[in-house]
């Protein structure tokens, strides 16, 4: 990285929510507060976020537990489980790990989901919530820790151009709505787009979340531009790295998250903070 380009940390973004989910967990002391991560089998992906999370729940002093199911278990059983999951009066919080395999139709669960206890913002009431614009659901928290990294580095949103490449729900589309809400002005791209070189350097935030390792280089980013990495890929040789070469866009950009150590440290926060959420609105109700 060149001396221009500052990098954008996501842990201490991540320490700057762990201070106010502290604060509120003083407020919900004696109250029980469990996370339930679940796992239908063993995909190195799901592994490694599931490993995070818990880490990262942990150091918040949170305590989170896996269900685990084996990869062919039937679209039956599966759904008995959850509704027991979704059910149970100890668990505050719930992470589903997705894609599940294709006998279990992904929809249904969506559906199944207490919007209550949906943390990663699955279920058609908290994405309809998202798009309208309505905070009291969750968003899912990939998207929201986007958000949370540009606040934490007060880098205003209004009236910005945001272009955002990708559309999928867990990232792209609720992001261009959460953008929306802060005033920016958003572009999303996708592999449909023409012009995708010149549509991205005319952002003057970009947010890569297409999942193609280091894709976007120093052509793709605006002089002095803003750089948000969700990318998260595993290149040729073996090591972790973003949709962006870092080297390539260092000086051109003024700021830029780093992957690892950007975005991902900053999601499993915000679910953290989810939880806590989830915790205080269900014992609110009670
Ligand atoms: P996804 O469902 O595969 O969606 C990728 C999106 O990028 C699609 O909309 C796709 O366009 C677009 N795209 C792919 N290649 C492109 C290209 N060459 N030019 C333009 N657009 C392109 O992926 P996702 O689940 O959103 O995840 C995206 C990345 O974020 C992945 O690397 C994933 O690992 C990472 N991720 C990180 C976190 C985190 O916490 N940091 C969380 C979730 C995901 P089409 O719609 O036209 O196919």
């Amino acid at each position: 990285m060149g001396t221009d380009t500052a990098l954008l940390k996501g842990a201490e973004v991540s320490a700057k929510i762990k201070e106010q989910v502290t604060e509120e967990l003083k407020k919900l002391q004696g109250f029980p507060i469990k996370l339930a991560i679940i796992r239908v089998g063993e995909r190195p992906d799901d592994l490694s976020y599931e490993r995070g999370a818990k880490k990262k729940l942990d150091s918040f002093g949170l305590s989170a537990e896996s269900y685990v199911f084996p990869e062919d278990i039937t679209d039956q059983e599966f759904k008995e489980a959850f509704r027991r999951i979704n059910q149970d009066e100890e668990i505050t919080g719930i992470l589903l790990l997705r894609p599940l395999p294709k006998q279990i139709c992904e929809g249904d669960i969506e559906e199944m989901i207490d919007p209550r206890k949906d943390l990663d913002g699955i279920s058609p009431k908290n994405i309809a919530k998202v798009f309208a614009g309505d905070e009291t659901g969750f968003a899912p928290c990939t998207a929201e820790a986007v958000i949370q990294v540009l606040k934490a580095y007060h880098i205003p949103l209004e009236g910005k151009r945001v272009v955002i490449v990708g559309r999928s729900m867990v990232v792209g589309r609720p992001l261009s709505m959460l953008m929306l809400k802060e005033n920016a002005t958003v572009t999303i791209c996708h592999t449909r787009t023409r012009d995708l070189k010149e549509t991205c350097r005319n952002g003057e935030i970009l947010v890569a979340a297409a999942g193609r390792a280091r894709m976007l280089d120093s052509s793709y980013v605006g002089k002095d531009g803003v750089v948000i990495d969700v990318g998260i890929n595993v290149d040729e040789d073996g090591k972790l790295c973003g949709d962006v070469d870092i080297a390539s866009i260092s000086g051109k950009a003024s700021m830029a998250t780093p992957v690892p150590g950007g975005v991902g440290a900053v999601t499993t926060a915000v679910l953290a903070q989810h939880l806590v959420r989830a915790a205080g609105i269900l014992y609110r109700k009670q």
